[in-house]
């Protein structure tokens, strides 16, 4: 669902001049800003799947058939969860609210629901950045034209946008069967279309049937968007997955709101690697596959990153590990 990361720094200069947008809805910029990221496709929070996980330290191991079960019910949850609006009454109040006020615009492809504050330029970026996500997305899918245009909700601001959700501070955009995201230009054009073109893969793997696993989402995600925060060096990701990755079944369910900010960094760029990895040796139409194949439940999302990267489960990490090491990234 919601967006990813970029850890760009988000200064305030105007990429338009003469916006309208008022200047107390300029979005408040941070040198700091983390990478920017969508919940891993939850506009949930992560209690429940903490409590879903946690057991007592003193209970006997879980037979096999047993641990079956409660990973297949973890990731029945997770997947419900990819793209609900996880919205409390207050907020769902709140947004319908505001949205009520949003102008409705009908520019061919999609439609938007838009902040009638922000001016007709950034209209036109959004429809054109929609056609941009859809003629990027198509190589995921054998039918591209199958896929209706989601509808887009375009905030004045991040800080709008974020009000109304229950979404951490770092999401630039979400998915929840719409996508939504800031129009402030003085938030970053390149944002905007990054942010809708990442949101719209999403979207796509939703329409094919796949919630998960999120790995493939989230890494697909950045891949076509072409984000590139995580090549920031102070978040030295790449010396990170050179020394170590993190458990693969661990990036099936959703990412956990509750995660900390490193932790979050770790998880996306983690899959941009893991897709990277799938693309490398075995191009896009492995990613093509896997996505048509989970979509018919002829794989399971624990088993889709053996089975579209040509790996054996049991060598996963060793080749990871190894090719991690004299990667060249795009
Ligand atoms: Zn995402």
């Amino acid at each position: 669902m919601i967006i990813a990361p970029s850890p760009r720094p988000r200064r305030e200069v105007a990429a338009d001049a003469g916006s309208t947008v008022p200047p107390q809805e300029i979005e408040a910029g941070s040198l700091e800003v983390p990478p920017r990221h969508d919940g891993g496709g939850l506009a949930d929070d992560a209690l429940d799947e903490k409590r879903a996980t946690a057991r007592p330290v003193d209970r006997a191991p879980l037979s096999e058939r047993d641990r079956r079960r409660q990973r297949q019910s973890e990731l029945a949850r997770a997947s419900a969860r990819v793209t609900a609006p996880g919205l409390c009454e207050e907020a769902k109040a709140a947004r319908a609210t505001l949205l009520a006020g949003f102008r409705t615009v009908e520019p061919g492809f999609g439609s938007l629901l838009i902040d009638p504050v922000l001016p007709d330029s950034i209209t036109a970026r959004v429809a054109n950045a929609l056609q941009v996500a859809q003629r990027v997305t198509a190589e995921l899918v054998a039918s591209p034209a199958a896929i209706p245009p989601p509808l887009v909700v375009v905030y004045r601001s991040l800080n709008q946008m974020r009000e109304v959700a229950r979404v951490n501070t770092s999401t630039w955009g979400y998915y929840d069967g719409a996508i939504h995201l800031s129009g402030n230009p003085n938030g970053g054009l390149k944002e905007l279309e990054e942010t809708l073109v990442h949101e719209y893969v999403h979207h796509v793997l939703v329409q094919q049937g796949v919630r998960l696993p999120m790995w493939l989402s989230e890494g697909t995600a950045i891949l076509l968007a072409r984000e590139t925060w995580w090549r920031q060096p102070e978040l030295a990701l790449l010396p990170w997955a050179r020394s170590t990755h993190l458990p693969f079944d661990s990036l099936v369910p959703a990412f956990a709101h509750a995660t900390d900010e490193q932790t979050a960094t770790h998880l996306y760029f983690q899959s941009f690697l893991m897709v990277e990895l799938i693309r490398g040796r075995a191009g896009m139409q492995a990613l093509r596959t896997v996505i048509s194949r989970l979509g018919q439940g002829l794989v399971s999302p624990d088993d889709a990153f053996s089975e579209a990267s040509g790996i054996a489960p049991s060598e996963l990490d060793g080749v990871f590990h190894a090719w991690v090491q004299t990667v060249s990234l795009p």
